[in-house]
């Protein structure tokens, strides 16, 4: 199954940037995003991870570290890990559980890339996950799941291509289904 997913492992270095304050974490939940710049794939998110170029505010209620960081970033190629998975990221609701209990995957959608390739290597790589961690299929969740305080509309439309009507409908039910197939597939 890994070599499907064909990760590579380029973290951004301990102490510095989105990594400058290590907060462990036991992870119990992972959270699926989708990237909306449309231009750039998993390798292009990395530098921009170790450049320290993907800023954020950081307020009373917002980013904690004024950084932007994730776990994992997945493009048609490839997926790329940038930080432990136990340590917390910034990349889905500020001080609330999203970030301090979750995995944060980005999905590519750069034009011209195949997003059903995307799709099915993050599907692989979250069932991976699930087994390494103990994480049940519950507890694989769209960054819709989690309310950002202070932001309106709290629940963001994120992944957006896998939400209907900006919100978890059947889209994100068919993708549960393809995790659960590649988690049934590393039982036997
Ligand atoms: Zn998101």
């Amino acid at each position: 199954m890994m070599r499907q997913v064909n990760l590579k492992v380029d973290m951004v270095p301990k102490g510095t940037l989105g990594r400058r304050v290590v907060r462990p974490m036991s992870p119990r939940y992972i959270t699926i995003h989708s990237t909306e710049n449309y231009t750039a794939g998993a390798a292009q998110h990395s530098l921009a991870l170790k450049r320290g170029t993907l800023r954020s505010a950081k307020t009373l209620h917002g980013n904690r570290i004024g950084f932007l960081i994730w776990h994992f970033t997945v493009d048609e190629r490839m997926a790329i890990q940038h930080m432990p998975t136990n340590e917390q990221g910034e990349h889905a609701d500020f001080d609330g559980p999203g970030n301090r209990l979750s995995i944060g995957i980005e999905m590519c959608v750069n034009r011209g890339a195949s997003l059903s390739s995307t799709v099915e290597r993050t599907a692989r790589l979250t069932a991976v996950l699930m087994k390494r961690n103990g994480i049940p299929l519950q507890n694989v969740v769209p960054h819709y799941h989690w309310p950002r305080r202070g932001k309106h509309p709290p629940n963001k439309n994120c992944p957006h291509f896998l939400m209907d009507n900006g919100r978890p409908g059947a889209k994100w039910r068919g993708f549960l289904g393809r995790v659960n197939y590649y988690y049934r597939q590393l039982d036997t």
